[in-house]
């Protein structure tokens, strides 16, 4: 069991910038958004840790996104993720900077490095977070996820450790502004690293076509549940998406139903959204679904059942079958 570190000084906010190709992950920011709040509370500073190669000119963004601060490590043996060397650089830094609080994206990558790197550090991780709130008296960060299949919310705390390490789901963490001319603190930190370490060898890259990987990203979804009826009904959803340049999403029943593939669920085991406007179609607001899109901007229900829970939600409800309502706001939006 490792000694604990919750007294011994460790002090600051860190967001794990996690580029690919040099293009960062939205939710970086969105973390950097988050860290810039906890680490006010704190009276501490907010870094972004940066890893990779040929990425130093990503500085200038993770300062305008709200860093005090960036921790650079660029090698040839960190250009494509890979964990071995990624959890080594996080490690050591933490190690030689101590920050009380370490929060990455809980994309793949993040997933994968999170729990490696919590493990050399022998601290917690709260994996999947949706909420984050500090107590500034304590310094602990209350790390809120949906536990029991989404049925209810657990709060957890990292007492005894340091760093308490969170990863926060895309899209759940409103998205900074962006600030041009902010500028901040560089420290570039080299390290020798030696390819064999790597462990795994980068074939090929081969990079997915799906529009549906994008669906994090969406500003407007048009999403189908079980009460669609048939993939060929799906035909009047994408229809609706094409006038208004959105993508499709699904409720699981509607994946399960082999109407479409799984990259579309939107939800806890699927992706979450946050899009300007949501369409939930013939989806009746399952918990499971809603912590996946609750906190988009506009939600528009559709449903032919008035009691359904997903009108709780909604901003804007249609009573009716979806077989009527949906050619028809085609047709209105197709006339605008
Ligand atoms: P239903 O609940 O069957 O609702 C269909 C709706 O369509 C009804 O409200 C009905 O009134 C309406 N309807 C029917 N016909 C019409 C019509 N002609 N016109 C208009 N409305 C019509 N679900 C997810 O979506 N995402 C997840 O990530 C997810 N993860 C889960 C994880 C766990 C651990 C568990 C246990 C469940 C998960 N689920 C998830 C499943 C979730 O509990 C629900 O079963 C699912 O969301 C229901 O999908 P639905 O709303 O499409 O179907």
């Amino acid at each position: 069991m490792p000694a604990d570190t919750a007294n011994t000084g460790y002090r600051g906010v860190w967001v794990f910038i996690e580029q690919v190709g040099g293009e960062v992950a939205p939710v970086s920011w969105e973390l950097l958004g988050a860290g810039r709040q906890l680490a006010d509370a704190l009276g501490v500073e907010l870094a972004g840790v940066l890893l990779g190669q040929g990425v130093a000119g990503l500085v200038t963004e993770v300062w305008a996104y709200g860093a005090d601060k960036v921790y650079l490590v660029e090698d040839p043996v960190l250009g494509f993720y890979r964990t071995a060397p990624y959890a080594r650089a996080l490690v050591r830094l933490v190690k030689q900077y101590q920050p009380e609080i370490l929060l990455l994206g809980a994309t793949s990558l993040g997933r994968d490095l999170s729990g490696a790197v919590a493990t050399f550090l022998g601290t917690g991780l709260t994996a999947d977070c949706t909420s984050l709130t500090i107590d500034p008296e304590t310094r602990l960060l209350e790390q809120t996820r949906p536990a029991f299949g989404g049925n209810v919310m657990a709060t957890i705390l990292c007492r005894r450790h340091r760093p308490q390490m969170a990863t926060v789901r895309p899209r759940v963490m409103p998205m900074p502004s962006r600030q041009e001319d902010r500028r901040g603190e560089l420290v570039r930190v080299d390290m020798a690293f030696n390819e064999a370490e790597a462990r795994v060898e980068v074939i090929e890259v081969i990079e997915e076509k799906n529009k549906a990987v994008y669906l994090d990203r969406a500003e407007i979804i048009v999403a189908g549940g079980r009460g669609v009826g048939s993939k060929e009904n799906f035909r009047l959803l994408e229809e609706l998406a094409g006038v208004l340049g959105g993508t499709l999403g699904a409720s699981r029943a509607a994946v399960e139903a082999g109407w479409l593939p799984p990259e579309y669920q939107v939800g806890q085991t699927g992706t979450t959204v946050r899009p300007k406007v949501y369409f939930a179609i013939g989806i009746s607001g399952a918990v499971q679904h809603l912590v996946g899109m609750q906190t988009s901007d506009v939600i528009v229900a559709i449903n032919n059942d008035s009691q359904a829970p997903i009108f709780k939600v909604a901003t804007y409800g249609i009573v009716g079958d979806l077989r009527q309502v949906v050619p028809a706001l085609t047709a209105e939006f197709r006339r605008q």
